[in-house]
């Protein structure tokens, strides 16, 4: 079988884990890529589960060693990357790899694999909603909510650049939409 991808990419907050958390357990030949992140975890998020997570002096370690296939700092301070053997192991099933990536780690995804990927851009409505779901959400501090509402501003550019663009303000449209494009582009 093909080594395929689907990358999910969006600024924080404009619902890509809930459109991911919710196509996967829809199509079995889909999993899931855990990236690694310098990051401490949130809440209930559990080593291996929606990340690796490592010390800072640790990831860069990784990064001399050329483990990654992509990597960036996504906010100073807070490494994230797809690590080669994580990719390896999802292939190595014949399984199509779904990224959940940062929309510059989104695009360098869609160098790298071109027409094996296929590269979507969840768009939130506005910044305003955007800094309400993040308000909402309750996972962030008031100023770690400010950084990722001033990136996704500059995110928002770079829509055009995907191969699809899912709008997501009614969620349950913004759902059937990508179950839709999910679909076709794994040919079912
Ligand atoms: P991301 O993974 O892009 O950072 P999340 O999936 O965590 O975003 O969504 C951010 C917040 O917005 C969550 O609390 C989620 O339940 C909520 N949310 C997602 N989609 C919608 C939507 N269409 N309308 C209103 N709230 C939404
Ligand atoms: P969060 O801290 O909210 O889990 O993630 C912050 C951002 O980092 C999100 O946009 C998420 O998609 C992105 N991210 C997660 N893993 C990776 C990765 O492996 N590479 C890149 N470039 N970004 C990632």
């Amino acid at each position: 079988m093909d080594k395929k991808a689907i990358i999910f990419s969006a600024p924080s907050g404009a619902g890509k884990s809930t459109i991911v958390n919710h196509i996967i357990p829809l199509f079995p030949e889909l999993e899931f890529s855990v990236s690694a992140t310098s990051r401490a975890p949130r809440g209930q998020e559990t080593d291996g589960r929606e990340y690796y997570f490592f010390s800072e002096e640790e990831f860069r370690r990784k990064i001399a060693a050329d483990e990654f296939v992509e990597y960036e700092e996504v906010y100073p301070g807070s490494f994230y990357g797809t690590l080669k053997a994580e990719l390896q192991r999802i292939w190595d099933k014949g399984h199509v790899v779904v990224f959940d990536v940062d929309v510059k780690g989104g695009m360098n995804m869609k160098r790298i694999f071109g027409e094996r990927a296929f590269s979507v851009f969840i768009q939130p409505p506005s910044v305003e909603e955007l800094r309400n779901r993040l308000i909402h959400r309750a996972t962030d501090s008031a100023e770690a909510i400010e950084k990722r509402v001033a990136k996704a501003a500059e995110e928002m550019a770079y829509a055009d650049r995907f191969d699809h663009i899912i709008v997501n303000k009614d969620l349950g449209k913004a759902l059937k939409e990508a179950e839709t494009i999910v679909k076709e582009f794994i040919g079912k």
